[in-house]
């Protein structure tokens, strides 16, 4: 027995489904979970001692490639001289201070510890600052596992949703319309509904979480215009895409600013930093300046944010989302013409240093499009690909990160690779 399967049954006796989060079990492509025993560059090894390329990269954090030396020589500092104090440190301004000056749309930005306190809390503050309660989201962006964004859509455009996890009281979320991404026309109906009750649209500017998604021409600038339109709140959630869709996350890239913004995954740089951050004036609800409560014992944790912010320095060296991106494209370009070859329907597309493979003809553009994906051919393509040594996301619905560590030859190795898994589905 492989001492991953020994691990995952041991994990069984004491952790619920023996994972920390849910994807990590493999309930989606069967087989037992890789426990990762060490991690550097492009690569992760597992408890066998096996190496795989890696395209999860800690779900985003890793841009710099696994334990890069700098990064870990700033925790290693700072942990020395102490690892938490509940009191402000200097550290905290200086990345508040990266964020301010990089983010076109934050003019100020508190700490949080995860990507679900980010988004939790830049709802609260919304609803605060507007005084209204309800919320547009859309189905298959993901913000985090706080109550009232555990929605899927409802039978019809405009009613409510439903909530997708047991324990979400529907009285929690009776305040959230789920629309489609995508869907400048829905967005409008429900402004014209309920424009004046809205506090905020929270988004995916690109979506990572159903697979990756870009926002068709039109969609956040019909966005934006309605926010502004209606006094509501747009919030950008760049979590997945700050600093890795490119250098200013999404609204860097299409000149839409949104109000406000959240950010974790690549700011903590592999530790667990998240931020919410936006106008000035709206942050200025939030207390002690304001009436809306937030609050974290180990926000702005002195070893994470020295993490945070080498790795923000490093990232701001010139060329390096060039590079990313350009390593990206020959990944994206690869896998899609060895899926041609094999004549495997797959397309593939990508941004920044994030990349979406698709089993489907076409680059899907809907929740729906990306549902009727061929699920059965990703399942084994994932088992293909990792009998080879490369390690994707176990899940078809996720997208896939690449590092500055994918150098040239890590990128041919995993098409070669992916040719033979592609000609091995059945
Ligand atoms: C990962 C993610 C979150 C949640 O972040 P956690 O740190 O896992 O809580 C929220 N929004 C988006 C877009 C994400 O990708």
């Amino acid at each position: 027995m492989s001492r991953n399967s020994e691990l995952f049954e041991r994990a069984c006796k004491t952790i619920p489904g023996g994972v920390n989060s849910p994807v990590r079990a493999f309930r989606s492509v069967g087989g037992a979970p890789r426990f990762i025993e060490r991690a550097n560059g492009a690569y992760v090894w597992d408890a066998d001692g096996t190496r795989y390329i890696d395209y999860v990269g800690s779900w985003g954090p890793a841009i710099l490639g696994h334990a890069h030396p700098e990064v870990v020589r700033a925790v290693q500092e700072a942990a020395v001289g102490g690892l938490s104090f509940g009191a402000p440190t200097e550290g905290e301004i200086e990345i508040a201070e990266a964020l301010v000056a990089r983010i076109p749309s934050i003019e100020k930005v508190r700490l949080v510890s995860s990507g679900t306190e980010a988004t939790m809390s830049a709802i609260r503050l919304a609803r605060g600052a507007t005084g209204r309660s309800k919320i547009i989201k859309f189905e298959g962006c993901y913000h985090g596992h706080a109550d009232s964004l555990l929605v899927k859509a409802g039978s019809g455009m405009l009613t409510f949703g439903n909530p997708t996890s047991a324990g979400v009281p529907a009285e929690f979320i009776q305040h959230t319309l789920v629309l489609d991404f995508n869907d400048n026309e829905a967005v409008e109906a429900a402004f014209r509904q309920h424009g004046a009750e809205i506090a905020c649209v929270i988004v995916e500017p690109i979506a990572g979480n159903m697979n990756l998604i870009k926002p068709q021409p039109g969609f956040l600038e019909g966005l934006r215009s309605l926010c502004t339109q209606h006094g509501a709140l747009l919030i950008f959630d760049e979590v997945m895409t700050g600093f890795r869709a490119g250098p200013q996350g999404v609204q860097g890239l299409t000149g839409i600013t949104p109000d406000l913004t959240t950010l974790a995954k690549v700011i903590g740089g592999g530790m667990p930093v998240g931020a919410f951050g936006g106008r000035a004036d709206v942050m200025e609800h939030i207390a002690p300046l304001g009436a809306v409560y937030q609050a974290g014992t180990l926000s702005g944790n002195p070893v994470a944010v020295a993490a945070g912010l080498v790795t923000l320095r490093l990232l701001a060296e010139p060329g390096f989302y060039e590079h990313l991106s350009e390593q990206t494209r020959k990944l994206s370009e690869g896998l899609a013409a060895a899926a041609k070859k094999a004549g495997v329907a797959a397309s593939t597309d990508y941004v920044g240093g994030m990349f979406g493979l698709y089993f489907a003809e076409s680059v899907p553009t809907t929740f729906a499009e990306v549902s009727r994906c061929n699920v059965d051919h990703f399942k084994q393509f994932f088992h293909e690909m990792l009998n080879r040594g490369v390690y994707l996301a176990p899940s078809a619905f996720e997208a896939g990160f690449v590092s500055a560590a994918h150098d040239d030859a890590i990128i041919d190795a995993t098409l070669v690779a992916a040719e033979e898994a592609f000609a091995a589905l059945k």
